[in-house]
């Protein structure tokens, strides 16, 4: 089959290519739809991506979501199978650590790895844009910009579409449909009245809205670029990420009640002042007030599903199949290591489909509810655990345990970012450390305290003061 039998309106753009290959319809071409389009076209498919937003470049706001995205090692790597990863990578910044800034304007900088490893800031436009020109480059693929998917019959396999350009309707018979189309996704639904699928959604009680700091006067960077900026408050926090034209898109997180409480220009500018002075004065007052009352709210959930597909007929990737907090920076990370995971499984079963499908559901379903638990741990750690002297101290003891055995012991964040490790792996192993180092730690300070006991009770001290020391320790340990 050649591409999908339509009727209705719209002739389907023939090309010798598409002659006797099946056809797969890949609705939503976001990030994660163009890299699908990508690897499918490297099988014996003709494809059609159906997107209900215009084309992006024409319209540069394709996304109410951020402006910037922190790509790691799984996206990296993703990318990396067909060819993309150099061209992203020379459009990005690298980001060696998280700056801390406190209330005083004062910063801390945590590298990220201990190896020098760095975390990319790349812009959505900018990395949606490269996708998009090799997918236009591809004879078997075509786009179809708005045209949005209405209705999914898995057992007719047929998709009602909605041109909006020509506000009509058609109805096509594609053999495989991959849905790609986001947290709201029309393709999960069709594949729930199919299977019995377990679904959870929930709202985090923080939105999120987005500021720009600009270049200062002279074009440079306000802020240091190659790093993540963080100004943690424990209940609520700004992150910023550079981007290639030398501004910074901050994303506020807050709950939605502080939100509702900042609604004039004075709340709005004595709010940051006392909280966030130093961004006060980079951001500009005027330019603050006006983005923060004109920037949408944006909502964060959280979506666990299973399975994530219909035989051979269907499959969800991406945040079609599972939505995270942006906490760890992976919701796209994940999404591209999806697409990968997909087809290192294709090939393993020679393009037994159904076989492919059914273990992706399988395998990676503990992955995403891995990563969408540790991304909401992750505010924690984000927006108040770095400032606490403890977690400095377990961090640095960690950091000297990978350096002296750099496989064996591996800190969360550099399996999360800098491995291909499973996340359900990286939770599991990051457990097992945790147990380790713990009970190493109680080891050493239970060593050190009988040699001190021995010590003093030599001297003529007596019990008292021994079990004062140990009073001490116990007490230190309570408070961890
Ligand atoms: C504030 C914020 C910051 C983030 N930061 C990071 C980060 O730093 N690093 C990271 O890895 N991830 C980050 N993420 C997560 C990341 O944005 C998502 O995981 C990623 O965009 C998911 O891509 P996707 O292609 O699966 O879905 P989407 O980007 O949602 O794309 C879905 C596409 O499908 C289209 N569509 C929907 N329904 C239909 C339909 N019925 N018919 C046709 N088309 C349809 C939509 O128009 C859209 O283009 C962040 C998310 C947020 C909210």
């Amino acid at each position: 089959m050649s591409s999908p039998r339509r009727r209705s309106s719209g002739s389907q753009p023939s090309s010798p290519w598409r002659e006797n290959r099946k056809n797969v319809a890949i609705v939503g071409g976001g990030l994660v739809g163009l890299l699908s389009a990508i690897y499918f076209s490297k099988r014996h498919f003709a494809i059609d991506v159906y997107e209900k937003r215009k084309d992006a470049r024409n319209d540069k706001l394709i996304s109410d979501r951020s402006i910037n995205l922190a790509l790691s090692s799984r996206g990296i790597e993703a990318l990396r199978k067909v060819g993309l990863a150099k061209d992203v990578l020379d459009n990005a910044i690298p980001m060696k650590g998280r700056m801390i800034h406190d209330k005083s304007g004062k910063t801390n900088i945590q590298s990220y790895g201990m190896f020098g490893q760095v975390v990319y800031s790349i812009g959505r436009q900018k990395l949606h844009d490269i996708l998009l020109e090799m997918v236009d480059s591809l004879p078997n693929v075509n786009l179809h910009f708005e045209n949005e998917a209405r209705e999914i019959d898995l057992d007719s396999s047929k998709i009602v579409l909605h041109d909006k350009d020509l506000n009509q309707l058609s109805d096509i018979y594609p053999d495989m449909v991959v849905g790609t189309d986001g947290a709201y996704s029309s393709v999960r639904r069709a594949i729930m009245k199919k299977e019995k699928m377990n679904f959870h959604q929930e709202y985090s009680n923080h939105g999120y809205k987005e500021l720009t700091i600009p270049p200062t006067s002279t074009g440079q960077f306000a802020i240091k670029p190659n790093y993540l900026h963080i100004w943690p408050r424990n209940d609520f926090m700004i992150i910023a990420l550079p981007n290639q034209d030398k501004s910074f898109t901050c994303t506020c997180f807050f709950k939605y009640e502080l939100f509702e409480k900042l609604s004039d220009s004075l709340m709005i500018s004595e709010f940051f002042k006392k909280e966030f002075p130093d961004l006060l004065k980079v951001i500009g007052k005027d330019r603050l007030i006006n983005d923060f009352k004109s920037n949408p709210l944006g909502p964060l959930l959280t979506i666990k599903c299973h399975p994530y597909n219909h035989k051979d007929k269907a499959i969800i990737l991406g945040d079609a199949a599972h939505c995270m907090v942006p906490f760890y920076g992976q919701g796209l990370n994940c999404g591209f290591e999806d697409v990968k995971t997909l087809f290192r499984l294709i090939e393993k079963y020679e393009d037994d489909y159904e076989l492919a499908f059914n273990t992706f559901s399988r395998i990676r379903h503990k992955d995403a509810v891995a990563i969408c638990d540790l991304s909401l741990e992750n505010y924690t750690e984000m927006s108040s655990s770095v400032l606490s002297p403890f977690y400095k101290i377990e961090r640095s003891i960690v950091n000297g345990l990978h350096w002296l055995f750099p496989t064996k012991i591996i800190p969360l964040y550099t399996m999360v970012s800098f491995s291909q490790i499973s996340y359900h792996n990286v939770v599991k192993k990051n457990r097992t450390q945790k147990l380790l180092i713990r009970l190493g730690m109680v080891a050493i300070t239970a060593g050190s305290t009988l040699a001190l006991s021995s010590i003093l009770l030599k001297r003529g001290f007596g019990k008292a003061c021994v079990s004062t020391c140990m009073s001490i320790v116990s007490k230190c340990w309570d408070k961890k």
